[in-house]
């Protein structure tokens, strides 16, 4: 059965019967049609009803290389076969695990130099909180644990990650664990009225420090932000802003967090996140693109001023994955930092981002659906707006984003949609050809989406 993969039928009702999926309806999802995919090549994925389908999201934000990578497969391969597993506790290690420790240290900013290894980007999250309580509990200042996120962040999907993040369905849903706040994201155009965006950078960062004041700062553990807010809807922060968290953070003795899971390995046209906006963080949290999605692997990079704490004054810390530093993901992760330095994708990157923004740019600044196309490297969104000139919102935000997302993914495109933002991040080695096949197929479905709202839209 499992050689049938065209067998459409026969996978949607097994599915249906048995697989429960993440962030998703389940009601709906079985009056309606799960889509089976079976195969990936280079930017295109196809499902079992013969559709070719241009991955403008890289899968969830991870395929950075690209599918269908021989290489990737090798390096799995060749470490199964030598070691396919062996922890990382009780005082011993593995070659890839120490590799890649190395090859992160190095490529990291400047002061980090140790790497905490997990499966996923919530547990890299939850690794780096849990750090963060550590660190404050051994300085002696247990009463500093308060960790403050923004609204619209994503850190994850486990009680701690959810916490932290911002998303007010997941709150709601399950709850949070206490110690959480969150303050306004430097969404500027969705929150900065009149302020010109680098007046807003510096509004929306003293929200930070104004949070720390009414904590007081004896009492925080931490600041944990995304260098840009990805699932939040692509929410690039103004230039002003970063610098100021940065001075914050310092002035008031709270650790900064950098949750680079989808902002690491070039997506941003630098190899973090933190290198483009100049962050500077005493923690940074990875996943996805490490091996661009090939095998779960996440890590912590920690800067040596939380790092020389644990190791010399902490004694145990009681933490860890049996996965932790799995020879398997290591090895495929060095091998796609391989790609991605050996094919220049960081640089590649800056170079096609600007090639798809400047064809966006093109097709959809006069279109009467779009009220701001952004981006950086190769991930960016185009806000759909019920008035431009106002920036004004359709009413039931995400209702209209819904709507083109449907129309992308049956004329071959994935988009995603974010409230009404349409976000994309493609592999990074797109090429012109498929960047044109991409704007063409999202001008469609834009089109087709304004011939059915047109009558809410304001000219
Ligand atoms: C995806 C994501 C996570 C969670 O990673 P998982 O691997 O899904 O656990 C955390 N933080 C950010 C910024 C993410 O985008």
């Amino acid at each position: 059965m499992l050689d049938k993969a065209g067998d459409a039928v026969n996978w949607q009702s097994v599915d249906n019967a048995h697989h429960l999926h993440p962030f998703t309806d389940h009601k709906a999802l079985h009056e309606g049609r799960v889509r089976v995919i079976t195969e990936g090549d280079g930017v295109f994925l196809k499902d079992s009803d013969g559709n070719r389908i241009l991955d403008g999201m890289a899968g969830l934000w991870c395929v950075n290389a690209g599918y269908s990578r021989p290489e990737l497969v090798q390096a799995a391969a060749a470490q199964m076969t030598k070691l396919p597993y062996y922890n990382t506790f009780f005082k011993t290690t593995n070659p890839p695990a120490a590799a890649l420790a190395q090859r992160l240290a190095k490529l990291a900013p400047e002061g980090i130099n140790h790497v905490f290894f997990a499966c996923s980007g919530s547990e890299a999250v939850d690794t780096a909180l849990r750090t963060a309580r550590v660190y404050w509990q051994t300085l002696g200042k247990p009463e500093k644990k308060f960790v403050i996120g923004r609204e619209y962040g994503y850190h994850g999907s486990t009680t701690l990650g959810a916490s932290a993040g911002g998303m007010v369905d997941m709150h709601r849903q399950a709850g949070d664990m206490p110690n959480f706040v969150q303050v306004m994201p430097p969404y500027w155009y969705g929150y900065g009225g009149q302020m010109s965006p680098a007046e807003f950078g510096i509004y929306a960062a003293k929200q930070v420090e104004d949070k720390i004041k009414e904590l007081g700062a004896d009492n925080v553990a931490a600041f944990i932000g995304e260098p840009l807010q990805g699932s939040g809807g692509v929410i690039i922060p103004p230039e002003t802003y970063w610098p100021e968290i940065n001075r914050i953070c310092k002035e008031h003795d709270i650790l900064l967090i950098a949750d680079e899971v989808i902002c690491g390995f070039g997506r941003t046209g630098k190899m973090f996140g933190s290198d483009y906006f100049g962050i500077k963080p005493d923690m940074m949290t990875v996943a996805k693109g490490i091996t661009s999605g090939y095998i779960p692997l996440s890590a912590v990079l920690m800067h040596d001023r939380v790092a020389n704490v644990l190791i010399n004054q902490t004694g145990e810390y009681y933490h860890g994955f049996t996965y932790s530093g799995h020879p398997v993901a290591c090895a495929v992760a060095l091998k796609n930092l391989d790609i991605i330095e050996g094919e220049g994708l960081v640089e590649r990157s800056v170079v096609m981002g600007e090639v798809l923004r400047q064809k966006f740019h093109e097709v959809f600044d006069d279109h009467p659906l779009v009220g701001d196309v952004r981006g950086i490297g190769l991930i960016g969104g185009i806000e759909l707006s019920a008035d431009k000139r106002t920036r004004r919102f359709f009413e039931k935000n995400g209702r209209v984003g819904q709507m083109c997302r449907d129309f992308c993914i049956n004329n071959g495109l994935i988009m995603r949609a974010v409230r009404d933002t349409m976000v994309f991040a493609p592999p990074l080695i797109i090429s012109h050809e498929e960047i044109d096949l991409m704007v063409a197929l999202a001008k469609k479905s834009f089109d087709q989406t304004y011939e059915k709202v047109k009558h809410e839209v304001a000219l």
